[in-house]
């Protein structure tokens, strides 16, 4: 049987960030749209340019990826004006896409209460609109908004709007559960009438989880006919969110039912990287992982000990409905950990390190990072104080310089103008050659607004003969995370780093009680690793 295309459309930098607590800067977005790109998704719809700054200097250039459409979102034109003439319209249109996503009105009582115009006006409206951007020379989409309400209310305008959308020229025709109330069996009824005018490859379904029915009823329309899915890592998305492309990718890709019949953007080895991926989004929203998500999550895969934990021993068919190494997540047993260690070997393997599976070296690596997890460090996000963990227990990493001490004094006073200030300062001993041959301390005073800024700038102010290696490395972002797991809050601190010349970023992390001493951890780890990484010489 050949395999029918299914198309992934993601939405989470658009429709996911209206939940609320979530805000992307432009450096999150830019990430997030890479690791998507590399998952394999087919549209990255990034935001609305012309909105807001973030998004408008977000679609300011060309972002190419090697498998997504670069998909910017709009509104359909204004009634009473032409798409020249319409701000928001030619916001969108200035900004760097491969595609448009427009939502348009296809629920009658939306555009007599919401948008007061005629019927006719918003059939205008929405064939000129796609219109305007298939002139532009990109790919039109449209989100029919409360489709199915619209459906219910008027079935043949909602289809009108259908049907003009595609006739206009659409790629694809988005039938939307905008405020999430439609069921699965209502869902495949309607879709199914709605390819009499529309065929089904030019179909895509866009539900909201309000009845817990978002991943039920984007399936329910994949089976009666619609070819793209649009989605949320982790489904995150206004009220209740979005349908979860976390948990659809895995289910087409690993229940024989779809894995027969359809084929999406991802292989077997991307699929490997969809845990990684969920967690990812987590750290960058500074959240909690949901240990009970569907595939991904940290019980997934948990069994506590006795005849279900020794069965899955014995063989893990028993109690596990998939591989949990499928899906890149790991099998959570009392005892023998096996997954543990392929999980290792995995992520070495991906920083381009070569070890034998029983190098005594991984099982070492293994149980420092299991001992870590349990006072808190978290790797997913923060790759390279993983990487410099991994290679000093390989003996990679020389030791470059060494901390004697650090001070950090946070003043509140009153300034020469009588206002009240805030004033923090740091101080920092530094030995280069680790102080062994009596050299003498490099010893560093800097201000900044804010403790961890002054520790920031005060260790970056000398370190001698590595501080050209260190010029360009700007701190971008800092996240804190307490932790209430155990007895006492602990702090865990996520720092993002970039190389103003390369453009290269990397994330570190520190945990202690103390977020001073967490955060210093996190700044240490992301100077080490530009020294390893530039190869600067032993000290
Ligand atoms: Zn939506």
């Amino acid at each position: 049987m050949t395999k029918e295309r299914l198309y992934l459309f993601d939405t989470t930098l658009r429709d996911g960030a209206q939940t609320s607590g979530v805000d992307f800067s432009l450096e999150d977005k830019i990430l997030i749209a890479k690791t998507l790109d590399e998952l394999g998704i087919d549209y990255v719809e990034g935001g609305y340019p012309g909105a807001n700054p973030t998004d408008t200097a977000f679609f300011s250039k060309r972002r190419d990826y090697a498998n997504a459409t670069f998909t910017s979102f709009g509104m359909t034109k204004r009634a009473g004006r032409s798409t020249a003439n319409d701000p928001g319209l030619q916001g969108v249109l200035q900004g760097e896409a491969d595609a448009v996503c427009l939502v348009g009105k296809a629920w009658d009582f939306h555009v007599r209460v919401a948008l007061a115009i005629s019927n006719e006006e918003n059939l205008q409206s929405i064939a000129q609109s796609v219109g305007a951007v298939c002139e532009s020379g990109r790919e039109a989409l449209i989100d029919c908004e409360h489709f199915f309400d619209g459906f219910k209310a008027n079935p043949d305008y909602a289809l009108a709007c259908a049907r003009t959308a595609f006739e206009a020229g659409a790629r694809w025709v988005v039938l939307c559960d905008t405020n999430g109330g439609t069921l699965p069996h209502e869902i495949a009824e309607i879709v199914a009438t709605v390819r009499e005018t529309v065929p089904g490859d030019h179909l895509g379904i866009h539900t909201h989880n309000d009845t817990e029915n978002a991943v039920a009823n984007t399936f329910a329309a994949v089976r009666a006919g619609v070819r793209q899915i649009q989605g949320t890592i982790n489904g995150i998305g206004e009220r209740c969110g979005n349908a979860n492309l976390i948990s659809i990718i895995a289910t087409l890709m690993l229940k024989s039912y779809y894995a027969e019949r359809f084929e999406i953007g991802l292989t077997p080895e991307r699929l490997a990287r969809l845990t990684h991926v969920s967690r990812l989004l987590d750290e960058i929203l500074n959240r909690a992982p949901n240990r009970q998500a569907a595939y991904v999550g940290e019980s997934a895969f948990a069994t506590k000990a006795g005849i279900h934990a020794s069965a899955i021993i014995k063989n893990p068919d028993t109690y596990e409905h998939v591989a949990p190494e499928a899906v890149g997540n790991e099998r959570r047993l009392l005892v023998g950990d096996q997954a543990g260690k392929s999980n290792i070997l995995a992520a070495l393997g991906q920083l381009g390190i070569d070890v034998e599976k029983d190098d005594p070296r991984v099982a070492r690596l293994l149980a420092e990072v299991k001992e870590r997890e349990a006072i808190g460090y978290a790797y997913e996000g923060a790759d390279a104080s993983f990487e410099l963990l991994a290679r000093r227990l390989l003996g990679d990493v020389p030791k470059y310089f060494s901390v004697d001490s650090f001070r950090v004094m946070v003043e509140k006073r009153h300034n020469a103008k009588g206002e009240r200030v805030t004033v923090s300062e740091a101080s920092v001993k530094v030995f280069i050659n680790g102080g062994d041959d009596g050299a003498a301390p490099l010893w560093s005073v800097a201000e900044g607004n804010g403790p961890v800024n002054a520790l920031d700038q005060a260790l970056r102010t000398d370190l001698g003969r590595y501080q050209k290696y260190i010029e360009h490395v700007e701190l971008v972002d800092y996240k804190v995370r307490i932790l209430t797991g155990g007895t006492e809050a602990v702090t865990r601190v996520l720092v993002e780093n970039r190389d103003s010349r390369t453009r290269e970023r990397w994330f570190t992390v520190g945990v202690s009680p103390n977020i001073v001493d967490a955060s210093f951890e996190a700044l240490l780890d992301g100077i080490n690793y530009k020294l390893y990484r530039d190869g600067a010489p032993p000290a």
